[in-house]
């Protein structure tokens, strides 16, 4: 979520449709409330719009992932998950009228606020699930649970603080006595429901008809191994070089799946699509034991990673990938040559390929036509190196990448950088980047995991940008409770 301009006009879309529910409240024209009452309701309204709307920011709607970017959709979704939680636990405390049991009507909730034992209990419901559901996605890293309870457990909480945030809501919200609210909540719970059921429900019953199965497997550097499959009924799944899809094996039951990056390129004469997978976990080790033949399941394409790759708006591409982050460059530097553009062809593109000993790379003259490209430099480094090695060592450090990128004429302000692999050697290399000069706006980074990174500079600049879009949602929210 960097502050380029589509960016920015993403940020204010989706800030827009957070407000639709506010706006909707301003044409109703109900009687006024002491300012803080207004406030409360606006930032409630707000707050639970957002929840509803992190459904589709899930990262499993496969438009939203490519045009906006895998990226950009998971950090408003994890940002704004926060800024819900503060409106939401903030305004039961601002109400200032007092509280009547009974039902009332629309025009009665002037003098009170509409609060019984019911709506209070699940008020308060919703927010100890927000709460634990936000407290369990920021520590899970750190936690002991695996990856796939913490997602079970994270779809149940969302599910169960929609359905009970939409009961409180209908029942102790001033403005959802209105038919055109009630009509908006039910719609986007509706929607919000059809969403969580169309990724765990229909999807799995669609794969079940629609499988794939592995052509080969291969151990083609230390502990990666190249997966290749074919759709069971020779359909060819659309993809651009840089995307990913979701891998499930064994069954297309909705867990466990995991993403990886697609490391061939559609093509018109083979229906094969293949991956290079890291065996580092217990779903990894299981791909690294297939057989040929076998069944697996796959979703895809999504993500929009290496996009600026076939443009010829910069001159110079620089491709920075550690370790198994080289899939989605393959995938990228095989559509340029199957696509014999000339631009692209002669473009300066510069590989920065980085492993820890040797033997984790994979050989690259194998996996692409090197000789097609007319202006491709590929540096190794090795930061672990056998005596053997001769090629250059170290780790991608901002005095190891300012000697390569100086030695290699790279125009730091114009050039297009593409960094992918594990989030740590991003982090850093996004800070080296930006240390030497090069702008944020072009940088485009695909980190192997869904987590927040560390506060390094295009961090920084997310959250910047999402507490700017809080705070407009805050000066919105006050503004109507003013008017
Ligand atoms: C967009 C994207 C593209 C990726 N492309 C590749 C690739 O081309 N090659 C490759 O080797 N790896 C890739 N990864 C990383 C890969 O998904 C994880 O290494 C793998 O899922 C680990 O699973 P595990 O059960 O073997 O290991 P575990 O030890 O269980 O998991 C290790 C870490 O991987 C992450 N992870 C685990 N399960 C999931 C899941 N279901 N969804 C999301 N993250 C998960 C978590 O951060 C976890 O802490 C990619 C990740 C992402 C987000």
């Amino acid at each position: 979520m960097t502050l380029n301009v589509f960016s920015c006009v993403s940020l204010l879309i989706y800030l827009s449709l957070v407000l639709l529910p506010l706006g909707i409240s301003m044409t109703l024209n109900l009687p006024n409330r002491p300012w803080l009452d207004e406030l409360s309701s606006s930032l409630a309204m707000i707050g639970f719009n957002i929840i509803l709307i992190e459904f589709w920011l899930s990262g499993r709607v496969k438009l939203l992932s490519k045009v906006l970017g895998i990226d950009w959709v998971l950090q408003v979704h994890q940002l704004f998950a926060r800024t819900a939680l503060v409106f939401l636990l903030l305004h039961p405390f601002m109400y200032t009228l007092p509280s009547q049991p009974v039902w009332m009507t629309a025009a009665s909730h002037q003098n009170f606020i509409g609060l019984t034992l019911t709506s209070g209990l699940t008020g308060m419901l919703s927010l100890i699930a927000l709460i634990f559901l936000i407290g369990f996605a920021i520590t899970r890293k750190n936690s002991e649970i695996s990856y796939e309870s913490w997602r079970l457990s994270h779809v149940i909480l969302a599910l169960v603080i929609a359905i009970i945030g939409f009961i409180h809501t209908m029942d102790a919200g001033r403005y959802a006595q209105e038919v055109w609210m009630r009509a908006y909540w039910q719609f986007m719970l509706g929607l919000a429901i059809l969403s969580l059921a169309w990724t765990y429900l229909f999807k799995p019953l669609l794969q079940n008809k629609n499988a794939y199965e592995v052509v080969s497997i291969k151990e083609v550097s230390l502990k990666i191994w190249e997966l290749v499959i074919k759709h069971s009924k020779a359909k060819k799944m659309k993809h651009q070089g840089g995307q990913f899809a979701w891998l499930k094996i064994a069954s297309s039951s909705p867990l466990p799946e995991n993403p990886f990056s697609i490391a061939s390129c559609s093509n018109q004469n083979s229906y094969d699509i293949s991956f290079l997978i890291k065996d580092v976990g217990d779903f990894t080790h299981q791909i690294s034991q297939l057989q040929t033949g076998q069944q697996v399941f796959v979703d895809g394409s999504y993500g929009n990673f290496g996009a600026e790759a076939f443009s010829v708006k910069n001159d110079q591409l620089i491709m920075i990938a550690g370790g198994v982050g080289i899939a989605p460059m393959l995938s990228i530097l095989r559509q340029i040559e199957r696509d014999q553009d000339i631009a692209l062809l002669h473009k300066k593109i510069l590989l920065i390929y980085g492993n820890r000993v040797i033997e984790q790379a994979i050989n690259l003259q194998e996996m692409v036509k090197i000789e097609s490209f007319k202006n491709l430099e590929v540096i190794q480094l090795v930061s672990e190196p056998s005596k053997e090695w001769q090629g250059p060592t170290g780790v991608l450090n901002t005095p190891t990448l300012e000697g390569i990128l100086r030695s290699q004429q790279i125009n730091l302000e114009t050039a297009q950088f593409l960094i992918c692999g594990p989030a740590e050697m991003i982090d850093s290399v996004e800070t080296s980047l930006d240390q030497l000069g090069a702008p944020l706006a072009h940088i485009a980074s695909e980190k192997f995991q869904y987590d927040f990174g560390k506060m390094n500079p295009k961090n920084k600049r997310s959250v910047i940008s999402a507490l700017l879009g809080s705070a407009t949602l805050i000066a919105a929210a006050i503004y109507a409770a003013l008017h």
